[in-house]
């Protein structure tokens, strides 16, 4: 087992068999042995520094219907709300006094008629605050509202593919949705020139060690600036709402293995691990997670955006609570680093 890690360590690439070994191996020395060496990889591209984005849940209203996701349009059960302009401003306005440098705006998926509105959004932000990265996550959209906001200086884009595995994708989308539209769209924001971020929950409900394999080979192959991976967690008023949650264990080896594939790339240890564990974002960085993305929305609409149950959304979560996760941190060694802490590909 050691001798796969090492392989992959060296060549950061190892077959389908090999990848499979390594998310199904049980000896905890090898696991060990793994989440040594990614962090040993990833303290030798960052140091022992944590990058912060602040996240600005925009909206909870989404024209998707993703099923496993609590915002999807046939919940009835939520209220609905969207940020108004000034709301946004004051969120960044509030995290530039913390010490922010990168926005990440997040929400449900629109239609293309709103998506002037984002741009002006996007430009107010870029006015006000020229050093700052801008981070959107609004799902997909046709290749020109891409180009639009990446001309109004949004810098880099998170879309989550999923799964990389067609019927795995189906089981968890409505039919209109296709995991080729997703991958073209990725195409589409690299070549827009955004760092690009991708990435997968783990644990969601029929999800195999061969889609994962599949998952991991998609990564490698198409090289993403970020990569988001965190534990499924249900949320009972969606369709996959009595599936059990993922592991933080199996996230974590996710990590670890990503890390020594994409020496490079920027791993966020999620809410979601958060939110199942006490200490589960702390041993997303000890398995070779490098950033975190304390919430910066207003405190009274974080309920609304329960895209799962139990969420966390206090504490070390909140931007409010940086000393907590400063504190946290520092029981590991790691420091928080306060620069947009860009993808060091560029
Ligand atoms: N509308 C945007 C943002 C979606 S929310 C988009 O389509 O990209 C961001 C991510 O949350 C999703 O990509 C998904 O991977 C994750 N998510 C949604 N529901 C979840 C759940 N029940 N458990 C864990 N993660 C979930």
């Amino acid at each position: 087992m050691k001798q796969i890690v090492d392989q992959l360590r060296d060549e950061h690439a190892v077959t389908a068999e090999e990848y499979r070994a390594l998310l199904t191996m049980r000896d905890p020395e090898d696991v060990e042995y793994l989440m040594t060496q990614a962090r040993r990889v990833a303290q030798q591209q960052f140091g022992r520094k944590i990058y912060l984005r602040g996240l600005i849940e925009l909206t909870n209203v989404c024209r998707n219907d993703c099923l496993y996701c609590g915002i999807r349009r046939s919940n009835r059960h939520i209220n609905r709300y969207t940020l108004h302009r000034e709301q946004v401003l004051a969120c960044c306005e509030q995290g530039y006094q913390i010490g922010f440098r990168t926005f990440v705006l997040q929400g449900g998926e629109w239609g293309e008629d709103r998506s002037q509105w984002i741009a002006e959004l996007v430009q107010d932000i870029r006015r006000r605050w020229p050093d700052c990265a801008i981070t959107l996550s609004l799902g997909e959209h046709p290749r020109e509202t891409y180009a639009l906001w990446r001309e109004s200086g949004a810098d880099r884009y998170l879309l989550r593919h999923e799964t990389r595995d067609e019927r795995h994708y189906g089981l968890l989308h409505p039919t209109a949705m296709t995991i080729r539209h997703r991958l073209q769209c990725l195409d589409w924001l690299k070549e827009l020139g955004y760092q690009v971020g991708t990435g997968i929950m783990v644990g969601s409900p029929y999800q195999s060690i061969r889609s994962m394999v599949k998952d991991i080979q998609y990564l490698v192959e198409f090289q993403p600036h970020m990569i988001g991976i965190g534990p499924f967690i249900s949320q009972h008023d969606t369709p996959l709402g009595r599936f059990p949650a993922g592991s933080v264990e199996m996230t974590a080896r996710l990590y670890a293995i990503l890390r020594l594939a994409l020496p490079k790339v920027l791993i966020p240890s999620t809410t979601a691990m958060a939110t199942l564990q006490p200490d589960g974002r702390l041993r997303g960085i000890l398995a070779g997670a490098n950033v975190v993305m304390p919430n910066l929305s207003p405190s009274d609409h974080r309920q609304m955006y329960a895209l799962y149950d139990n969420k966390a959304t206090l504490g070390a979560e909140s931007a409010q609570g940086l000393n907590i996760l400063a504190e946290e941190l520092s029981t590991i060694g790691y420091h928080i680093d306060w620069s947009r802490g860009d993808s060091p590909r560029l």
